[in-house]
């Protein structure tokens, strides 16, 4: 075991309840998306020692291209996921008051989901606020209404990636039980799926275009999935709105944008009576999408991946799954 150490854990927000110093572990965390990220800070607020190894960083990871809001999308068990999901946006609301830099506001958000009047609330709104209200989009009745914060990737992951003690080693692991430390934390999302050859691992496709404001409400964030293979969300950042999305089952690597995926996606802002701005980009990523995160430990390796569409919704959640695992 090293010795305790006094580092990012001394500035950080919203500790680990559970924080102690006596009993630090020597941890290797495989991976710098948003689940590596958030998984070494709060271990490093835990007092742990930590340090963050990682083939990829910043633009080039799926983290990046999410439009990064609150919302448990394509991730199971829904038991488990309601819960890391409602510790993580109590975590991200609390940043968002606490630090602007951090990029993460709380928005206003509306589900459309085409249930009708005095339908039961969502599976993961357990504790969470949620009111039925008038949809504030054209040609959509009823929508469900809670508070959601939304992250920038480009400005939360480098964030939290300088809050670390130390910087993230920039190389691949091709064996986890090679790594140095008591603990060795798997945080490679789709790279899980050839480091230990997990098969229940899949790729969901997911592009979003990137607009301008317009005239669009920069408070409010809309998803409407009345139509699951059509999926429509609006998710305004501080200078740009993210349109999407879909969600296709893709073998290989990231492809290049659709246009039509992006003319479908802007018609349907259209119908709804969004303003968006002039579209000035697309981003494509692959979602690591598994029937169910894979939070377990198996001797010195503790597994995180597998969190589908929703990984920065769950990240704070499961990285404090991962803190008492340890
Ligand atoms: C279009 C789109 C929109 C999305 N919108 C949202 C949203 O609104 N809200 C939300 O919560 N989620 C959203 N998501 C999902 C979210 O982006 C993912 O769940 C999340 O990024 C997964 O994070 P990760 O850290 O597991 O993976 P990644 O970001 O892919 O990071 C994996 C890390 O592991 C490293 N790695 C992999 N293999 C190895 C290896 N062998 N050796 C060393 N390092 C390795 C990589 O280099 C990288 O650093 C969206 C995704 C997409 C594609």
């Amino acid at each position: 075991m090293s010795q305790p150490i006094r580092g990012a854990a001394q500035r950080g927000v919203g500790r680990l309840a559970t924080a102690s110093y006596a009993a630090c572990v020597e941890v290797t965390v495989v991976g710098a998306g948003v689940i590596g990220l958030a998984t070494a800070h709060a271990l490093e607020e835990a007092g742990h020692d930590v340090r963050v190894v990682a083939a990829a960083t910043g633009e080039t990871t799926t983290s990046s291209v999410a439009g990064a809001v609150w919302f448990p999308y394509r991730a199971g068990p829904p038991e488990k996921v309601a819960r890391w999901a409602a510790r993580t946006r109590a975590w991200l609301t609390e940043l968002a008051a606490a630090d602007p830099a951090a990029g993460i506001e709380v928005l206003t958000a509306y589900e459309i989901d085409g249930a009708p009047e005095g339908a039961v609330p969502p599976w993961w709104a357990a504790g969470i606020e949620v009111e039925r209200v008038p949809a504030p989009v054209a040609g959509a009745p009823l929508a469900w209404r809670f508070a959601a914060p939304r992250a920038e990737p480009a400005r939360f992951l480098p964030w939290l990636a300088g809050r670390l003690r130390r910087p993230i080693e920039r190389r691949s692991v091709a064996d986890l039980a090679a790594e140095r430390g008591d603990v060795v934390v798997n945080c490679t999302g789709l790279g899980a799926r050839a480091l230990v050859g997990d098969a229940q691992l899949t790729a969901l496709l997911g592009q979003v275009a990137i607009a301008a404001p317009g005239a669009v409400d920069r408070r409010v964030t809309v998803t409407d999935d009345r139509t699951p293979d059509r999926i429509f969300y609006l998710i305004p950042r501080r200078d740009e709105l993210v349109l999407g999305g879909c969600s296709i089952v893709h073998d290989g690597d990231v492809p290049a944008a659709d246009a039509s995926l992006r003319a479908r996606i802007v018609a349907q802002a259209a119908a709804l009576g969004l303003a968006i701005g002039e579209v000035s980009c697309d981003r494509v990523g692959l979602r690591p999408f598994r029937p169910e995160v894979r939070l377990e430990r198996q001797g010195r390796v503790i597994h995180n991946y597998g969190h589908g569409g929703a990984g920065f919704t769950l990240s704070r959640g499961c990285a404090e799954a991962v803190a008492a695992l340890l």
